[in-house]
């Protein structure tokens, strides 16, 4: 069944995240776009997350910052006729896993490049995790006020190094000191840079045509032919946008600015409003749900305490895929096979944070979690369905707890239980013995989990070295051999906290020896939730 309504609403939503590298812009392009979506009055506003990259003993500070993030997870704001969803992720690549989930529930991301570094690391393996789903991506390159690098050579890197089309839609005029502004190639107006406009919006300043004689007046005559010349290079030389191309994850649309500037942002808006993908169908293990489907559903993708540590309050967010919520609706929490009432469940309106009436597809509820919801889990309107490709990655860091005050055992247990449903730390149970072992992506995560332990659950724990480097989720179509293999290989074999065999490597040497001698047998390096 579908409705006007909700095909109306459903067309509305354009939801996205934010991929870069630390430092290239995000927070400062989030606080611009969050100005022209009249979130916020005065940019300055967005409280600087810098804190999430620092060292360990930052971490109390972090817990704090942490606790304000909950509000800043999901911003939505107008703009252009249309809702926009922008899904934050975080800042230190400790809590990568928490970025990669985040991008399984958005359908287009915006890449953000310093222009004078081009394409880092992070962007690459950010760029990865689209490749997974095909997200389409709308590129801004940042920084245009520096000296940055050659934007045709920019544009080269990009398409090398992540393999991915560049279409430019805007082309910039001068850079540094001599940054003028940006020619747009389709509108065909010169858009005019002002300088210390960067905490209000501006008057957008243009002029209508390359051609114009208004042009060499402006630039000069000399840079107004040189611009000429070079937009016709760029024309010849670059892909021309291909809206299917970019829908297929194939060809990038390429806006120039300076974010800090708040120049160019605008323009980059106007085109990710018109381009992006409205919400997308989402596989479940039954069938494809369409976001056009009259019936509600949605999955959870994070979770997050709430300010108040000692509360214990969490807040899992939910996509919402299909349908519509409303306050008071009943949904199943399919895992679990409840039906429950949601009557608070929580809004992202940057500017009102209320509780939130209705919900459509491509819309973020946050639902209050007193510990049963896990990250993955499906609510429907009575369908027993499961949404899948929400990954858990295998950890590359290991440690094993020990208690320091032995009759605090059962705290634990339960503490790195809920830890690991909310996707803060994995923990692995090996068959042979009664150690407990974590399993982190980033270093910083075992910190977390010491200090969420000692808040949350009264637990005093430390850390010791293990012997594990890398482990697999293990699955067998051969019931026999897979009784086998757990036999031989006990030594290195754990449960892990969602009960899955895995098997945890003392080296990768023994990894690959292991699946030699083993060919029958998977060895997963992600496992769904
Ligand atoms: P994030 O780590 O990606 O969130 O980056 P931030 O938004 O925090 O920006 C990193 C640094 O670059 C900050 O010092 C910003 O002020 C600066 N910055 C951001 N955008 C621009 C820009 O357009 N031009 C210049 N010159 N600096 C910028």
């Amino acid at each position: 069944m579908t409705d006007a309504k909700q095909a109306h609403e459903t067309g509305l939503r354009r939801t996205f995240a934010i991929i870069s590298h630390p430092d290239a812009g995000k927070t400062t392009i989030t606080e611009k776009m969050l100005l022209f979506g009249n979130a916020i009055q005065m940019a300055g506003s967005v409280k600087s997350k810098r804190d999430d990259r620092h060292a360990t003993s930052d971490w109390m500070k972090m817990e704090q910052e942490r606790g304000i993030s909950v509000t800043t997870s999901v911003m939505q704001f107008p703009y252009g006729g249309r809702i926009v969803n922008l899904l934050d992720t975080p800042g230190h690549e400790d809590f990568s896993e928490d970025t990669y989930r985040t991008l399984t529930a958005v359908d287009s991301a915006l890449m953000v490049i310093d222009g004078a570094k081009g394409v880092e690391g992070r962007t690459i393996k950010l760029m990865e995790v689209c490749r997974l789903r095909t997200t389409p991506i709308l590129t801004f390159i940042n920084k245009m006020d520096r000296d940055i690098r050659d934007p045709i050579e920019v544009m080269d890197e990009v398409e090398d190094v992540l393999k991915i089309q560049c279409a430019p839609m805007t082309w910039p005029i001068g850079m540094g000191r001599h940054f003028k502004g940006v020619y747009h190639l389709y509108n065909d107006v010169i858009h005019l840079y002002t300088q210390g406009q960067g905490n209000r919006i501006s008057e957008d300043k243009r002029i209508e045509g390359l051609d114009n004689p208004e042009v060499d007046e402006v630039l000069g005559e000399d840079a107004a032919e040189e611009l000429r010349m070079e937009v016709e290079l760029v024309r010849g030389a670059s892909h021309a946008f291909d809206h299917d191309a970019y829908l297929r994850g194939e060809l990038t649309p390429v806006y120039f600015g300076t974010a800090m500037g708040n120049f160019g942002v605008r323009e980059m808006l106007d085109g990710f409003v018109e381009y992006a993908p409205s919400p997308q169908a989402r596989e479940t293990d039954q069938r494809v749900v369409e976001a056009e489907d009259g019936s509600f559903s949605g999955f959870v993708f994070k979770i997050q305490a709430n300010m108040d540590p000692n509360h214990r309050d969490r807040v899992a967010f939910l996509r919402v895929c299909s349908g519509k919520y409303e306050r008071n609706m009943k949904m199943r929490h399919v895992r679990i096979g409840k039906d429950v009432k949601i009557a608070d469940a929580l809004t992202f309106m940057a500017s009102d944070r209320t509780h939130v009436e209705e919900a459509w597809p491509g819309d973020i509820i946050g639902l209050h979690n007193h510990g049963t919801i896990q990250i993955g889990d499906t609510f429907t309107q009575g369908e027993d369905m499961r949404f899948t490709g929400i990954p858990h990655f295998a950890p590359e860091l290991f440690k094993r707890v020990r208690l320091t005050d032995p009759l605090r055992m059962k705290a634990l247990q339960k503490g790195l239980q809920q830890l690991s449903e909310e996707g803060a730390t994995q923990v692995f149970m090996p068959l042979d013995n009664n150690d407990l072992i974590l399993g982190a992506v980033g270093t910083l995560q075992f910190d977390v989990v010491a200090h969420r332990l000692k808040q949350e659950y009264k637990v005093d724990c430390i850390y010791e070295g293990v012997n594990v480097q890398t482990a697999r989720w293990i699955e067998c179509d051969d019931p026999k051999m897979l009784e086998d293999f757990k036999r031989k290989a006990s030594a290195n074999l754990a449960i892990d906290g969602g009960g899955h065999l895995t098997y945890i490597a003392p080296t990768r040497v023994n990894l690959q020896m292991t699946q030699e001698r083993w060919p029958d047998i998977r060895f997963n390096h992600t496992r769904e939730h």
